[in-house]
């Protein structure tokens, strides 16, 4: 792609950028790698302000800052910006410290069902389909017994294309929940449980009334939270060694942190759905380096040791977004199963090691 025409589509992309919505157009695994063949982002937009086909569209007025994009984004191109997210795990707080239980609801749902306002236990979302997995791994982290994403009016709502993308989140969040042996209830569902919290004749007076309560940061810190510690906005991108800028997204960096707060993992594996991956090379790989070159969060680095080259991967770092078993010309790189120890330890695997070989050599190679 001509680098002007990167430039010009990096700066449509950045016209999403809003209220809720922090754009970094360089991640954008679209506008690092011709292969990439990304449409995550558009599949999730209930409102089709971004479209990749036949190329890059965006109508920043018609994005509703929903954040349904962000869920799907997994390389960091898109994000929620940090007074949104801090918001809402502050919500969850105190719905899993009133209730041991979340419920996650839109506005249409809320104002079809009036007496859900009311309740400690409802997390107010945009669309169920900008929930993030992370933020469920939250809640059971907080000790919520069960997670649930009311879905009952997405069939006839007009943001229902992001209902996908909620039923994708809340498999992601439950392969993650198995694998360290979490039995938590997390579903979709359409009735919301009968509310069990005390004083509801009072709480539905007080509802009508103005609301005095923690700010989210007081919220976040009765819990010793601290924004930046879980994965807030940094201004400092990973180390690009010889490769694209790269960014670890702030919603992994988020997963990685609740993840630690779960404890040890029972499994040795996590289901390849979760938003977490191994990496396998296999023998023909060549050692050009290309996979960490273009890698977006720089799980996969190549360096020169003592005249060797090595590919080094990092299982803390990877989003499972599959880019470098997309763009390998040699078809060599494959993504498995994470490994939950990895990616708690955040220790580093060497892949390849050895003298990146010529196309001559490869050639000759192929013909003897
Ligand atoms: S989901 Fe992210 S990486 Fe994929 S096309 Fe959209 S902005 Fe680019
Ligand atoms: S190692 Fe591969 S799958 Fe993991 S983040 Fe990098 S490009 Fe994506």
């Amino acid at each position: 792609m001509p680098v002007a025409a990167i430039e010009e589509a990096a700066e449509r992309l950045a016209g999403l950028e809003g209220s809720a919505l922090r754009v970094r157009p360089r991640q954008c695994l679209n506008l690092r790698h011709l292969r990439a063949g990304c449409s995550a982002c558009a599949e999730a937009c209930p409102t089709k302000a971004i479209r990749w086909s036949p190329r890059l569209r965006v109508e920043p007025f018609d994005c509703a800052q929903c954040g349904a994009c962000a869920t799907a984004c997994p390389a960091g191109a898109l994000e929620v910006r940090d007074s949104v997210w801090c918001r809402r795990l502050a919500q969850i707080s105190r719905a899993v410290a009133g209730t041991g239980r979340v419920l996650f609801a839109c506005p249409l749902h809320l104002r079809r069902d009036r007496s859900l306002r009311r309740r400690t236990d409802v997390v107010e979302v945009p669309c169920v389909g900008a929930i993030q997995p992370w933020e469920i791994v939250a809640a059971v982290a907080f000790g919520a017994a069960s997670v649930l994403l009311l879905e009952a009016r997405c069939s006839r709502c007009t943001y229902r294309v992001a209902h996908g993308r909620a039923v994708r989140t809340v498999e992601e969040a439950q392969s993650l929940l198995a694998a360290w042996g979490r039995r938590e209830e997390v579903r979709l569902g359409s009735e919301p449980p009968a509310s069990t919290e005390a004083g509801s004749a009072f709480r539905a007076l007080a509802g009508l009334l103005p609301q005095k309560g923690r700010s989210a940061d007081e919220e976040l810190a009765r819990r010793g939270l601290e924004p930046q510690e879980i994965g807030g906005d940094t201004t400092q991108p990973q180390d690009p060694g010889e490769g694209l800028e790269r960014w670890i997204p702030s919603s992994h960096r988020k997963l990685l942190f609740f993840l630690h707060r779960l404890g040890e993992p029972a499994a040795d594996r996590v289901a390849p759905n979760a938003p977490l991956a191994h990496v396998e090379v296999a023998p023909d790989c060549t050692g050009c380096g290309m996979c960490a070159y273009f890698c977006p969060t720089g799980a996969l680095r190549k360096r020169e040791t003592a005249g060797k080259t090595e590919l080094a991967f990092r299982a803390q770092e990877c989003t499972n977004c599959g880019f470098c078993t997309r763009i390998c010309y040699q078809g060599a790189i494959r993504t498995t199963e994470a490994r939950p120890g990895a990616v708690l330890s955040g220790e580093e695997q060497v892949l390849w090691s050895g003298r990146p070989s010529t196309p001559q050599e490869r050639l000759a190679r192929r013909l003897v």
